[in-house]
């Protein structure tokens, strides 16, 4: 296995994480495989997920070349909303120009992790040191002191050992390698489900802005708008934990859950729906010696506040410069175990936490409570300074700087 430092790195999964790794690494003249399951003919076939991207994101994804690419096919949008559906209100409106003086991003786009990784994916098969493996699936590894082999399944069914310096797990949450190492995926699953409907129709006209927050003691939502065409908006509701799947998705109950959400008196244009289990799950360890965790591999949240794709990219580029450094001889191997304490930090501390606050105070039942939390949102967005550090901490900046510190 000794030529196999010179091989560099392989990384399982071309996600968004996983792309952005491996263009983060190439970028800096360190060759890597990237190894995904998925075909040239089903890679754009993904259930929607991730759509919201976070100034800091898009700060590091200008530093790869992929901002360029996603700003045409996304909405920039600075401005974001807290309601009150049981009083049919507007709370709050949050506008990211208080961090002009912190990002050269001061808003959000909103751009589907789909086009994401379809542009990315463009990047990486342009890039003459990404070795980009479409169809090709990593069954398991081995590793010894001097390197990794990590086993994968060719389109053709033939095995193969790719054999590298180290390997790094963009798989999602099911990761290979998390459960290979034996590493406890600690956390919890929500017993209800979400619903996400895809509607065509323009919400703006209500009063919505782009990323909407929608409190309610009986059914929160989260409200986004996408860019076509068509132009669509994802709804979420909650659904109880004992609802049957096809009884939630049938059509007449889709529309009358808009109606309840949204009273038009005609049946909205749906155009998308499906069904998702949370979980709030983080890897007890992000490393067994050379082969380590990144993204939904090492930690799962709620999409309530959109930081889990956002969190898994800030993962791969501390990750990714670490592995630049050692594997120039500039650091130790030990810096990986910076990455792991950065990176868990923040996944418990800011993923975890705040998408857990953010569910609790959309969900909240009681109202006296529910007043409370509203008066505080209020006050904060109307405060300068406490909009200030509010945003820094919704867009993952303030996470960024807390693990900078981290030594
Ligand atoms: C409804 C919803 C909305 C969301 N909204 C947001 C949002 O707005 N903002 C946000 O930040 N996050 C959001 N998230 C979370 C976000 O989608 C994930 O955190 C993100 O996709 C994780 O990226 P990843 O690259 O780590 O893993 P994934 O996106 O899961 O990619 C893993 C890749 O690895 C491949 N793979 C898996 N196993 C193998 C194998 N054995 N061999 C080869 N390839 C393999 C898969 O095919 C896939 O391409 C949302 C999630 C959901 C469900």
């Amino acid at each position: 296995m000794s030529q196999a430092v010179g091989g560099r790195v392989v990384v399982i999964g071309a996600g968004p994480v996983g792309l952005c790794l491996a263009l983060r690494l190439a970028q800096q003249e360190v060759p890597v495989v990237l190894v995904e399951a998925l075909g040239a003919d089903n890679f754009l076939e993904q259930v929607p997920r991730a759509g919201t991207n976070h100034p800091a994101t898009l700060e590091l994804f200008d530093a790869i070349g992929l901002y360029a690419k996603l700003e045409p096919r996304g909405i920039v949008a600075p401005l974001f909303h807290y309601w009150d559906r049981h009083e049919n209100r507007l709370i709050a409106e949050f506008d990211h120009a208080h961090l002009r003086g912190d990002t050269t991003f001061p808003y959000v786009l909103q751009c589907e992790r789909i086009k994401i990784v379809e542009e990315a994916l463009a990047l990486a098969q342009a890039h003459p040191l990404i070795d980009v493996r479409l169809s090709t699936a990593f069954t398991s590894f081995d590793q010894n002191a001097d390197g990794i082999v990590a086993h994968v399944t060719n389109p053709d069914g033939t095995a193969e050992p790719v054999i590298r310096a180290y390997l790094v797990s963009a798989e999602g949450a099911r990761s290979i390698v998390r459960k290979d190492l034996g590493i406890e995926f600690e956390g919890f699953t929500y017993s209800d489900r979400t619903l996400n409907i895809e509607v065509a129709y323009d919400f703006r006209r209500h009063g919505y802005t782009e990323r909407n927050y929608i409190s309610d003691p009986t059914e929160w939502s989260n409200l986004f708008h996408w860019k076509g065409p068509p132009d669509r908006w994802r709804v979420h509701f909650p659904t109880a934990p004992d609802e049957d799947e096809e009884a939630i998705c049938r059509p007449e109950a889709l529309q009358a859950r808009l109606q309840r959400f949204l009273p038009t008196g005609k049946d909205f244009n749906i155009v998308g729906r499906n069904l998702y289990t949370v979980h709030q799950r983080v890897a007890q360890r992000f490393r067994g010696g050379r082969a380590i965790l990144a993204g939904d591999a090492a930690h799962v949240n709620s999409p309530i506040g959109a930081m889990g794709m956002n969190s898994g990219v800030h993962d791969a580029f501390n990750l990714a410069d670490k592995l630049v450094a050692i594997l120039r001889g500039e650091l130790a191997a030990d810096a990986l175990d910076r990455y792991e304490r950065q990176r868990r930090h923040v996944a418990l501390q800011h993923t975890q936490a705040q998408t857990m606050r953010n569910k609790k105070l959309l969900a909240e039942k009681d109202l006296g409570v529910r007043a409370r939390n509203h008066g505080e949102l209020r006050r904060t967005a109307e405060d300068p300074k406490l909009a200030r550090a509010f945003l820094l901490r919704t867009s993952l900046i303030q996470s960024l700087r807390d693990a900078e510190a981290i030594a």
